[in-house]
């Protein structure tokens, strides 16, 4: 079997060039042909010997996950479902904003965690994906945008690993595609730029400040454990205090003198006076008292039918906002984007699990989208981007 090179950071990539016979040299400039110039096809390589591209086309491929459909909202915002085989989708969202571009990337077919007021979830788990299917879908985005938009420069600046699954539960996987995206050779991003994001693996938060500290996101959602077990399942393994605890360990390495925490905003479960207060007296226990150690970011809930949970109101959102800034914890609403192609995670990719019909089911969408085939949609979304 050939080996798909994309599963690779640069490390591995020069263990298979000395396998190969080849100096560790010729990984650097094969690792560059990839990721800095979205090469699949070894004859372009030109710069590579024609001994060596012959070896490759024998042993080895670039292989990408196929896209299944591309959605582009009205703000910009794009969502792409990937095809990951047996009736299985991921999803990876770009998100153009004035002063950067972020991508957000998928770790696993479904989610084993189970949190009670995400789509992805609901799902349940199929599989980790590999290193190279992680890292696909930044190779794709990123070559896709440059040749669609005419620009040679890079476009995406950010990865926030919060599309498809729990990040730090398919951490072999994870740890490479990370490494390539911080690669100069590679997608050279800032360790500030690239954001794991872990509903509270302790101890493979841990290993991550160890082995590649970037920026981290908490789901937190909850200030007390009995909320949390209830949300955010994972709670009961992990509970807030031994949580907490990681976070300061891991502040001592982040690139980022903050930990961020995500909570979704439930109506009447998670968003009431009370349980600000609550949410206040919690964050000021950890930190070791320092002010602004965590910001906290606001979510709107996208309400799916299976959850029988609501969103909070605006009023709602920005009251509990103000109680946590006016306690001097810096807090943010995130914007929503690309309501209009349901990109929040797991809502598309969730119509996939239904493994009987899933070609039919996205062609149908597709053509009552573009009133016609298929493939006439994808090229029109291509052009409006
Ligand atoms: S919020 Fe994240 S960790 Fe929780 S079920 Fe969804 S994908 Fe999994």
């Amino acid at each position: 079997m050939r080996a798909n090179l994309l599963d690779y950071d640069l490390e591995g990539l020069a263990r298979f060039c000395e396998r190969l016979g080849e100096k560790r040299f010729r990984a650097v400039q094969l690792f560059r042909w990839i990721h800095q110039r979205g090469a699949s096809d070894f004859d372009a390589m030109t710069d590579l010997a024609k001994a060596l591209r012959e070896k490759l086309k024998t042993s080895a491929l670039v292989q990408a996950l196929p896209v299944i459909s591309q959605h582009v909202s009205a703000d910009g915002t794009i969502k792409w479902l990937f095809d990951v085989g047996a009736g299985d989708a991921i999803e990876a969202v770009y998100i153009p904003e004035a002063d950067r571009g972020t991508l957000c990337v998928s770790s696993q077919a479904g989610c084993a965690v189970a949190c009670r007021f995400c789509s992805t979830g609901h799902q349940g788990f199929s599989r980790n994906l590999t290193a190279g299917e992680i890292i696909s879908q930044l190779w794709f985005a990123e070559h896709f945008l440059r040749k669609h938009l005419g620009r040679d420069e890079r476009i995406i600046s950010n990865v926030v690993m919060m599309g498809m699954g729990e990040p730090l539960q398919n951490y072999a996987e994870l740890l490479p595609a990370l490494r390539t995206m911080l690669d100069d050779h590679g997608y050279g991003l800032s360790r500030r730029r690239v954001t794991v994001s872990t509903s509270g693996m302790v101890p493979i938060m841990d290993r991550l400040g160890q082995d590649c500290p970037v920026a981290l996101a908490v789901s937190l959602h909850a200030p007390q454990d009995a909320l949390r077990d209830d949300l955010v399942p994972l709670n009961k393994k992990y509970p807030l205090d031994e949580l907490m605890r990681a976070c300061e360990r891991y502040l001592a390495v982040a690139p980022r003198d903050f930990i961020t925490f995500e909570y979704c905003m439930l109506q009447g479960v998670n968003d009431t006076p009370a349980i600000a207060q609550e949410l206040i007296a919690l964050l000021r226990r950890y930190g070791q008292g320092r002010a602004g150690w965590c910001k906290l970011n606001l979510i709107p809930f996208n309400p799916f039918p299976a959850s029988g949970l609501q969103r909070s109101t605006q009023a709602a959102v920005a009251a509990f906002a103000r109680v946590l800034n006016d306690a001097g914890i810096i807090t943010t609403v995130r914007k929503t984007r690309g309501d209009d192609i349901d990109a929040a995670c797991g809502q598309l990719a969730g119509e996939v699990r239904d493994r009987t019909s899933v070609m039919l089911r996205i062609d149908k969408r597709k053509a009552r989208e573009a009133g016609h085939s298929g493939v006439a949609t994808k090229v029109e979304i291509l052009d409006a981007v």
